[in-house]
């Protein structure tokens, strides 16, 4: 053994002495010696060497090893004695051990001396180490009464059969307003209100006790003030009893403060859905996160999920969501907002929306921009009274103009037949001009009369026909008649333009009888061919028909100037020519075809053409076969 032990001797024979420092340096060859014979120098020794072992001769002269070993229990009760003597009987050995001795050894067997140090310092080092573990655990149970009494989180102990409160710190005495001795006469049932001591004792039954707990609960306090706890308990024994420590933190502001925010949240929804703007916010990626009730009847979406987290560019596939995700990454990275701006785009259904847009840039504490918020309020409906504006007031400028169109060409038409009647009327009672000369004149009259006659009944018909005043006669007529009619009637002019008039037979349509009025069917065809051999100056006029559809399709095609297609429709409408410069090159009152619609629909059908400018121009108009 290397270890050094400091080993006192109280004897007074020098050679004994000397014996035993041989037996034990056999064992303990590092030990060091002291030695005393009176009972002051071991007293001092004990004060001051601090001995490991202490060795003691039974007799001596001046002092003895019972008195020694008295004193040493005294002064050092765990520091081994061992009794080393001459002879012993039973008694003194008895009396040795229960003064407190370790063991004894006698002079003759000194051998055994060295073994019987070792031993005791052994029992001595297993005795201290005891004594070291028992006073760590009074040290730690000191610590954690400490801990637990004086934690600032309100904890308690209580029994798992009886509920009965076991333990409970200063913290819980203080949050919950009983004293500790109320605490301690109660069980944990009585801080409950019904409701949970109700899920308390379900909780019991259907739980395994040992199991770590983490739950929310409602506790009364003593003033019957309700609150909401979070508690963390688990199992513990506490003075031999199966018990549970309970930490307790008080979470009623946290819920307070929680179900505020939910209202606060709850209020602010219902006000952003309701408000008659859109209103959408966007983060720092431009990905909607909010997008009221507005902003989704805007954008045609049923629900919010529907636009969450897409861009502009992903909500709108065209130019328009670049253009708008453009505009959202600038805010967010110059912090600029954008207000007042004028944005158009189309819903699902492509119907065109107009918004007044302004964009203001979010920022959070440190000034971050962290995305945006956008506020629009449509303006679809003004700027639809804008066009609508717009458009009447180009319609009322144009109708002005026509009118004066008009105006300017009646005068000018009136004027003409008028003139040449009041003018020859006059030469009539000229006497230079002989009688074949005012037959000549009296023709010109007569046809210049007719010319006012036809131009008087055309403003006739179109004001009884917008009036809806004009009345059709149903008979049965031959369309072949008719088609052999017009050629009869209009085969003069055509002849006098040099302009062949014709029948297109490719058709081969047997001749139809048809029910409807055959006198405004001819002033349709009066107007189409009186039109057609204006705007033709060489070629052919052609009239035809064929059967379609349980109508009769007739047309007049004409191999004259022909039509801008831009004008394809217009001309039906009333006073519209597609010439109206006052150097115009053909008369007319633009009535004709508007006449000529108005009588085709009465009539039960439909009027359009085809043309070609400088080509040829073919009107055509369906009429019913029979309108019985
Ligand atoms: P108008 O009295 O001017 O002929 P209409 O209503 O009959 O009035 O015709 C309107 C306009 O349509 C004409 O002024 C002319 O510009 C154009 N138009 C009608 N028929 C023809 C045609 N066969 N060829 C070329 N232009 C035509």
């Amino acid at each position: 053994m290397d270890q050094t032990y400091r080993i006192l001797l109280v004897e007074d024979e020098l050679y004994d002495a000397e014996l035993n420092i041989r037996e034990v340096k056999k064992i303990l060859p590092n030990s060091l010696f002291e030695r005393v014979d009176s009972k002051n120098a071991f007293i001092i020794m004990i004060e001051t060497y601090f001995p490991d072992i202490i060795i003691s001769d039974y007799n001596m002269p001046s002092f003895d090893g019972l008195s020694a070993l008295k004193i040493a229990r005294e002064i050092c009760p765990e520091t081994p004695f061992i009794v080393v003597t001459g002879s012993i009987n039973e008694d003194t050995a008895v009396e040795c051990m229960k003064a407190g001795a370790t063991d004894y050894v006698l002079k003759d067997s000194l051998k055994r001396l060295g073994s019987s140090v070792l031993n005791a310092l052994e029992q001595s080092k297993i005795r201290k180490e005891r004594i070291d573990a028992i006073e760590t655990i009074k040290l730690n149970e000191a610590k954690y009464r400490h801990m637990f009494h004086n934690n600032p989180q309100p904890m308690w102990i209580y029994d798992v059969k009886t509920l009965a409160f076991l333990e409970v710190n200063k913290a819980a005495v203080k949050h919950y307003g009983f004293s500790q001795d109320e605490f301690l006469s109660m069980r944990l049932i009585d801080i409950l209100p019904q409701s949970e001591a109700d899920r308390l004792m379900k909780n019991i039954e259907s739980t395994d006790y040992l199991e770590d707990k983490a739950e929310e609960w409602t506790h009364k306090k003593k003033t019957g003030e309700l609150v909401s706890v979070e508690i963390v308990s688990y199992f513990i024994i506490f003075n031999q009893r199966n018990a549970r420590h309970v930490l307790i933190n008080d979470i009623t502001e946290k819920k307070e403060a929680e179900e505020r925010m939910i209202n606060g949240r709850k209020l602010l929804r219902t006000l952003i859905d309701n408000l008659p703007v859109t209103i959408y916010v966007k983060d720092a990626e431009c990905r909607k996160i909010i997008a009221n009730r507005a902003d989704l009847n805007v954008l045609g979406a049923e629900t919010e999920a529907e636009v969450l987290g897409k861009t502009d560019l992903e909500i709108f596939s065209n130019d328009i969501g670049t253009r708008g995700y453009a505009d959202d990454k600038k805010i967010i990275e110059t912090g600029i907002p954008v207000l007042n701006q004028e944005e158009y785009f189309y819903d699902s259904n492509g119907i065109q929306h107009w918004l007044l847009t302004s964009k203001i840039p979010l920022t959070d504490e440190n000034g971050k921009i962290t995305g945006l918020v956008g506020i629009g309020h449509s303006i679809t409906e003004q700027r639809k009274m804008q066009a609508e504006l717009i458009e009447a007031k180009e319609k009322a400028e144009e109708s002005d103009r026509l009118k004066s169109a008009f105006l300017a060409n009646m005068s000018h038409e009136i004027r003409t037949p008028l003139n040449s009647i009041i003018g020859f009327s006059e030469l009539l009672d000229d006497p230079d001009f002989d009688a074949e000369q005012k037959t000549e004149f009296i023709k010109h009259i007569v046809d210049n009369g007719n010319s006012l006659l036809m131009i008087i009944s055309d403003i006739m018909d179109f004001s009884m026909l917008e009036a809806g005043q004009l009345k059709l006669r149903q008979q049965s007529i031959s369309v072949k008649k008719i088609m052999n009619e017009l050629l009869t009637e209009f085969g003069h002019k055509a002849e006098v333009r040099g302009i062949q008039l014709r029948f297109d037979d490719s058709q081969n349509d047997p001749d139809i009888l048809i029910t409807s009025d055959s006198y405004r069917i001819k002033q349709v065809f009066n107007n189409l061919i009186g039109n057609a051999l204006k705007f033709t100056s060489e070629g052919f006029v052609e009239i035809g028909y064929k059967v379609k559809d349980e109508k009769i399709e007739f047309h007049v095609k004409d191999s004259g100037i022909g039509i801008s297609p831009k004008f394809h429709q217009a001309i039906f409408e009333r006073f519209r020519q597609v010439d109206t410069t006052k150097s115009r090159k053909y008369g007319g009152n633009g009535l004709g075809l508007a006449i000529s619609k108005n009588l085709v629909q009465l009539l039960g059908g439909k009027i359009w053409l085809e043309s070609e400018p400088d080509e040829y121009s073919d009107f055509f108009f369906t009429i019913p076969i029979s309108n019985l």
